[in-house]
């Protein structure tokens, strides 16, 4: 038979293997602990949605829109979207289960985007977000809370000092639309040194041209007209509110008033954490107000905040900071057994020390061979100690236990196996 061909994973779409995940997992562990104690809920949200829900959510002219997502026609012809984002399936939802009206929600979500974009270093076409979304509540100190919940991640784990928050306001619709008039007016004078990018943005998202990457977009921009100039005094108000809660718990923030946002439906504050450590991609975790999404989704009037976290991203810094990051031993016991009929003893005895240890972590060794070979695997597994059951211990109802990192071994009755265990390991 020829070779068959390889099937590869698709670009921009990663495996984590099984050396990543403890990291992984252990991210995702500070993060929920965290939500957890601000009393925060998780809701769990389907992948994909109806197209219509992220064209009317994000915005008919985000770059996400126009050209990243990844939809398709369902067999009835429906066309459906893998989600890049998680706030408008999570409005949808609350929309959909009476969680919105009149009612206070603390929620987050997390999983895998999807975004076909180019893919890079921080930058994938399937990616992981950790979101949080808050509805219902107007004021400013909820924007606060939710800042400090995700300074108090960084903090637990060890990034702290390597991220700065940016923060502004971009006001209400209005507000942005008068600026916006102000805005293309300057654009439109300086028109022949826009990219063509920017020139295309400058009529249908002009706010985006304010997020050019193109160093000479953004020295063009200093001249610009500001959008904090167009706030009235309820934003300002708000964003002054956020800054005193901010101030008062030693939050460090710079004001960009450059700073907005890819997606449409933000409205007064926005924010981003970014750091130096990653290169371009170095937002690792971005939010804001939306108090006309819920409505614009067909629910009743009702102010929403949220935030995201690009995990991938995350992770990087993580590992960046902390290159040796090793997640707790993966197992304790490696169980090995040899000889006749071992192995259904082996296996009786591995289940009786899970039931007596709970937090015991053994693994039994399956497919037979030299007792070298099973004790090599047993290093191989990271493991503490090596647990020996062979036809001499099979009859004296014993069993053997090695150190191995000492290499200091001890012959113990089976009946005592469990006790003398647990004293070791704790
Ligand atoms: P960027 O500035 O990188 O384009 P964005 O403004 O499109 O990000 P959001 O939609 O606000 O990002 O998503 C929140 C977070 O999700 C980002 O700050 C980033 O950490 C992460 N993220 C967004 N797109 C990607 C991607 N394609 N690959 C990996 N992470 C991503
Ligand atoms: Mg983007």
């Amino acid at each position: 038979m020829t070779k068959a061909k390889k099937i590869q994973a698709i670009r921009g779409m990663h495996d984590s293997l099984p050396a990543e995940t403890a990291l992984w997992q252990h991210v995702e562990d500070v993060v929920k602990r965290v939500l957890s104690r601000y009393g925060y809920s998780e809701i769990r949200l389907p992948i994909v949605e109806q197209s219509q829900l992220f064209k009317r959510a994000i915005g008919e002219m985000t770059d996400v829109v126009e050209k990243e997502m990844y939809s398709f026609d369902d067999r009835n012809g429906e066309s459906l979207t893998l989600r890049p984002e998680g706030t408008a399936g999570c409005i949808r939802a609350g929309i959909e289960h009476g969680l919105l009206y009149n009612q206070q929600q603390r929620l987050w979500y997390i999983g895998p985007m999807f975004r076909h974009e180019r893919p890079q270093k921080g930058r994938y076409r399937q990616f992981h977000q950790l979101g949080a979304e808050v509805f219902g509540l107007f004021g400013p100190d909820i924007d606060a809370e939710l800042i400090m919940l995700t300074a108090r991640c960084w903090r637990e784990l060890g990034i702290a000092d390597h991220v700065e928050l940016e923060l502004n306001s971009i006001g209400s619709l209005q507000e942005r639309a008068r600026y916006r008039d102000a805005l293309v007016a300057f654009l439109e004078i300086h028109k022949n040194k826009l990219d063509e990018d920017c020139q295309r943005r400058m009529y249908f998202n002009p706010l985006r041209v304010l997020d050019s990457k193109n160093p000479n977009i953004q020295q063009l921009l200093h001249d610009a007209p500001v959008l904090s100039e167009y706030l009235d005094e309820k934003s300002k108000q708000h964003f002054a509110g956020l800054c005193a809660f901010l101030d008062q718990t030693n939050i460090k923030y710079k004001v960009n008033p450059r700073l907005v946002r890819g997606l449409d439906y933000y409205n007064h504050t926005v924010f981003e954490w970014i750091t130096k450590n990653l290169g371009a991609q170095g937002t690792i975790c971005a939010g804001g107000r939306y108090d006309e999404l819920v409505e614009q989704l067909g629910g009743q009037a009702t102010p929403g905040i949220g935030f995201s976290m690009g995990l991938e991203r995350l992770i990087l810094l993580v590992q960046a900071i902390n290159p040796n990051f090793t997640a707790a031993k993966m197992i304790d016991v490696y169980l090995i057994a040899s000889g006749e009929g071992t192995q259904s003893a082996a296996m009786q005895l591995a289940e009786d020390l899970r039931n007596k240890i709970p937090s015991l972590k053994l693994m039994t060794h399956h497919g037979g061979g030299k007792i070298a070979r099973q004790f090599s695997r047993a290093e191989q597994c990271g493991a503490r100690f090596a647990l020996v059951l062979g036809s001499n211990e099979l009859s004296t109802r014993k069993v053997t236990l090695k150190n191995l990192a000492i290499g200091e071994q001890e012959t113990v009755q089976q009946a005592d196996i469990a006790v003398r265990l647990a004293k070791l390991l704790t």
